[in-house]
């Protein structure tokens, strides 16, 4: 029977998790908070629900032109009450949260309550999955088969605008406030915004929508998004457009967005709708046994540390490493742009880089299973075509500008200073992206060898050929 560790328990976890028992398959999911994820108790569930009461008030204003007197007479005055909306929104979405858990169960999914995360050491051909309690403990391990990660993803935080759950809020707090802003003021209008923004319109409340862009949702239907703009109007909306927020503060009186032409806007409160990251956090993908850590080892035996000279701790992404690194918690990292070139600007020294110690290394890598390639040739040949495109694009020198503005729009981590030496990185043929994505022999020859010298259980691996098939990328090329 084959195993499936599923870390997270949001509708990508606990559908897969359904599929997989109804199919015979042995299934533990994993899941800190309960089960439905993010969807049932933040996301979706809740602001629909939200809307659901956003909705009756529209209903309302537009009776007594259907001939329906509101209660109170065609004047009376209909509100809404926080509070019990709120109560309503987090019942529901705990009810349903049960239900989810009542259907895995039922099923013979096994559940375990904790977040998990890879350890340093595996086991083979199977996967082991740790699951950690809230105050750090592992309190089980599990091996499987299969892991399939499904950890969702979190509200994104500008640095200059970190919400604080009372004035300065991320839509996961909007249901805790106890009464309706006098004055929100919701900065990102993709579709989370222009949600919020609405459903806070229509609910009464005073709304002012920050786009960044000359339209709301943007990369959505542009007749979809005029409808919007013009009921957002008619109804008393306001929107600033071509406004991206640098800051949010508190103020005595409520919140100040200043953009960062220098525009500003004040408000009782303000909601960040300003997309969402990965939660890739500690989950170690990172960890201590990947061939990106052995790059690391063999670069500080070089430099004439040797492996039992100093401890390995997995700590997570690139991101979390160079950050344990800044606060001190750490000595010492292996990072990839743009984290280098940030790094050396705050004055880290960069002892080695890759391309130093190595002839060739091929770093970058999208792998699949060579059955399942053959099964989906087609879709394999589109995403190799979509993937040169963008990376002629992306090498192309007329697009430099356009890619340092996306970079800085992207990844808030890039100051305007950095961004062009991250660019000359990635863009380096010696130590950034291959053109036409061609792999590198002598590349795989390194990974090759520094995974038979550190990885583990300990194994001579020879021969690149067998790890390679060519055939789909020279159906593409020609
Ligand atoms: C405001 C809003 C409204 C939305 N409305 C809709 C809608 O109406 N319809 C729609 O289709 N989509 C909607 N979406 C999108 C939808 O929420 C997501 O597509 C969906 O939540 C993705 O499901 P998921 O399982 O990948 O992640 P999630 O629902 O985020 O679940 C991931 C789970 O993984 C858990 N987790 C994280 N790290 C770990 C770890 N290390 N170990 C174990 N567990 C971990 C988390 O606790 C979480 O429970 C909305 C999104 C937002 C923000």
């Amino acid at each position: 029977m084959t195993s499936i560790a599923i870390v997270g328990g949001g509708p990508a976890g606990y559908e897969a998790a359904l599929v997989a028992a109804q199919l015979g398959a042995d299934v533990t999911l994993v899941e800190p908070e309960g089960l439905g994820g993010a969807c049932v108790l933040y996301d979706c569930v809740p602001s629909k629900t939200l809307i659901a009461t956003s909705e009756t008030m529209t209903s309302f204003r537009g009776a007594p032109a259907l001939g329906v007197r509101p209660p109170g007479g065609p004047d009376g005055e209909v509100s809404v009450e926080a509070a019990v909306v709120n109560r309503r929104v987090k019942d529901l979405a705990a009810w349903q949260s049960e239900d989810v858990w009542q259907r895995l169960s039922t099923e013979g999914v096994r559940m375990l309550t904790g977040r998990g995360r890879f350890p340093a050491e595996q086991p083979g051909r199977s996967r082991r999955v740790e699951v950690v309690d809230a105050t750090g403990r592992v309190t089980e391990t599990v091996e499987a088969d299969v892991v399939l990660l499904a950890t969702g993803a979190t509200p994104r935080v500008l640095p200059d605008a970190v919400p604080d759950g009372e004035r300065i809020l991320t839509w996961r707090q909007v249901y805790d406030l106890t009464e309706l802003p006098e004055h929100l003021v919701v900065i990102g209008s993709g579709v989370t915004g222009a949600e919020f923004a609405s459903a806070y319109l229509e609910m009464g409340v005073r709304v002012t929508l920050v786009s960044s862009r000359v339209r709301v949702l943007p990369g959505e239907d542009t007749d979809a998004a005029d409808v919007i703009e013009e009921v957002f109007a008619e109804h008393g909306g306001e929107i600033v457009k071509r406004a991206r927020a640098a800051s949010v503060v508190r103020t005595e009186k409520g919140v100040l967005v200043t953009m960062e032409d220098g525009r500003t806007v004040e408000g009782s409160h303000a909601l960040m709708t300003v997309g969402s990251v990965p939660n890739t956090e500690g989950l170690a993908l990172d960890a201590v046994g990947t061939g990106f850590a052995f790059v690391l080892y063999a670069m500080l035996e070089g430099l004439g540390l040797p492996m039992a000279d100093y401890e390995r701790v997995p700590v997570g992404a690139t991101p979390d490493r160079w950050q344990s690194v800044k606060d001190g918690t750490h000595a010492g990292t292996i990072t990839i742009e743009p984290f280098t070139s940030i790094a050396r600007a705050a004055g880290f020294r960069v002892l080695r880089q890759s391309t130093e110690a190595f002839p060739a290394y091929q770093g970058g890598i999208v792998a699949v299973r060579q059955s399942w390639a053959e099964r989906n040739a087609e879709r394999v040949k589109a995403f190799i075509r979509g993937y040169l495109k963008g990376l002629d694009w992306t090498l192309a020198p007329k697009n430099r500008a356009e890619a340092a503005a996306l970079l800085l729009a992207r990844m808030p981590e890039i100051k305007p200073g950095v961004v062009d030496k991250v660019l000359a990185s990635v863009l380096s043929p010696r130590s950034g992206l291959t053109p036409r994505g061609e792999i590198l022999r002598n590349g795989m020859k390194t990974v090759l060898d520094l995974r038979s010298r550190y990885g583990s259980p300990q194994k001579s691996l020879a021969g690149i050929d067998k790890y390679l098939a060519l055939s789909f990328y020279q159906d593409v090329v020609g």
